[in-house]
């Protein structure tokens, strides 16, 4: 689950980390009450959307200006008149795709003075199974086109669960944004800082560009970006409480009240199967045979009649799927009980596209009958391979 930056900027505040001032904003006449309240001269409005790159991103709707989601005023009746421009209108940077994302928030802050712009990031380096700072001195706008040219200039620092944070992680981590004297101090303290919120609130992810130093040497937090371990927000209600649904996909909402793990694709081949790793397995053989997938659909593996019609209807109600593709392997779960929940799908939100059915394990022959005798045009499959060549096909998209 992904957060506002203002949202972590406050988390990272109690934690210790230089902030600077500012105010979440929903209207223009609230936008220019929050700047009157910050010390000023200069007042930044920032778009808060679940993306980066809004400072070069461009909206799409002319009236929102030239400019992009972050924007410098000179006074809180210039911030009024950018947040008005802004609200309501659709953002699209790099990181939003083509859609882009409509604003409903705006986050007024004090305008800082900038020197130097730095990149610092926490997260999990799930190939070596351990947090890692990841540290630059190219901060800014333009990271990802460092790490394409210039890798070298990003240093990636380990961190020990057994110790957990220490004071040389902090000078290392220093020394790789080159900072020295009272500045090193302070960022061994906010590396700290850093570490101590990233554990403390499950974090999967927390990304700070730029980190900024100020004309007056001091270090400041300038952007923030904050990701969470889903697996653990039950025992975080404050962060919970942060959701933003309008920032999340419907389909994805919906599928997660139904314990289903979707996450939307933008290839045309709907996928239904049962199991991380044969969900993984099935989307790989689909781009094998030259296609797309339009989903990631884990079922799990004791999912039943109701959660399979669920799961149909969530990629059914997906107008870019084109055809679909289950694939089940029944172990705890019995062939034949998919099989009708199959059925019972198409018979409740019917079927357009082709759909492809590879069943294996448990009651498989049962389970092919039943779908055999049920009328219903699906397409039954040997094996996989058999399963994806079939549905690219039946999509048009087959080298055949
Ligand atoms: P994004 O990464 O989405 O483009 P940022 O918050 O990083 O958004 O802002 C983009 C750029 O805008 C920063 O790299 C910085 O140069 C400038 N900026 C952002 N916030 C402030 C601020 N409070 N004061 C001065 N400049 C800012
Ligand atoms: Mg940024």
């Amino acid at each position: 689950m992904n957060i506002h930056e203002y949202q972590a900027k406050r988390i990272l505040k109690e934690f210790g980390a230089p902030v600077a001032e500012g105010r979440p904003v929903y209207t223009a006449a609230e936008a220019e009450a929050a700047a009157k309240e910050l010390p000023g001269p200069l007042y930044v409005v920032k778009a808060q959307i679940h993306a980066g790159g809004r400072g070069k991103g461009r909206f799409k709707e002319p009236e929102a200006g030239e400019k992009g989601g972050v924007r410098l005023a000179k006074s809180p009746e210039e911030a009024a008149a950018f947040a008005r421009q802004m609200l309501g209108k659709t953002l699209v940077t790099k990181q939003t795709g083509p859609e882009g994302k409509v604003v409903g928030r705006i986050y007024i802050e004090d305008g800082s003075d900038i020197a130097r712009e730095l990149y610092l990031s926490v997260l999990v380096d799930r190939a070596v199974g351990r947090i890692a700072f990841i540290a630059s001195t190219e901060g800014g706008m333009n990271i990802e086109e460092v790490a394409e040219e210039t890798p070298d200039r990003i240093v990636t620092i380990h961190v020990d669960p057994a110790t957990g944070c220490m004071p040389h992680h902090g000078r290392r981590v220093a020394k790789a944004l080159g900072l020295d004297g009272a500045l090193a101090k302070e960022c061994a303290g906010l590396v700290a800082a850093l570490y101590r919120a990233f554990v403390e609130k499950d974090m999967s992810l927390l990304e700070i560009n730029p980190l900024i130093v100020t004309k007056d040497g001091r270090l400041r937090v300038l952007d923030a970006k904050a990701g969470f371990d889903s697996n653990a927000l039950f025992r975080h209600p404050d962060i919970l409480d942060l959701r933003d649904a309008s920032e999340e996909d419907p389909l994805e909402i919906r599928a997660s009240e139904f314990d289903l793990s979707y996450v939307k694709l933008d290839g045309n081949i709907g996928c239904m199967v049962n199991g991380a790793g044969l969900a993984m397995a099935t989307m790989d053989i689909i781009k094998h045979y030259g296609a797309e997938p339009a989903n990631f659909l884990d079922v799990g593996g004791g999912a039943t009649k109701e959660k399979v019609t669920e799961a149909f209807k969530i990629i059914t109600s997906d107008p870019g799927v084109k055809g679909i593709l289950v694939n089940i392997f029944g172990g705890i779960m019995r062939c034949d009980i998919i099989a009708e929940g199959i059925i019972a799908a198409v018979k409740e939100v019917g079927l357009e596209v082709p759909l492809v059915v590879r069943l294996e394990g448990t009651n498989v022959e049962l389970g092919k009958k039943i779908l055999s005798g049920s009328g219903l045009a699906i397409i039954p499959a040997d094996d996989l391979e058999d399963a994806a060549q079939k549905v690219v096909k039946a999509v048009g998209w087959g080298t055949e």
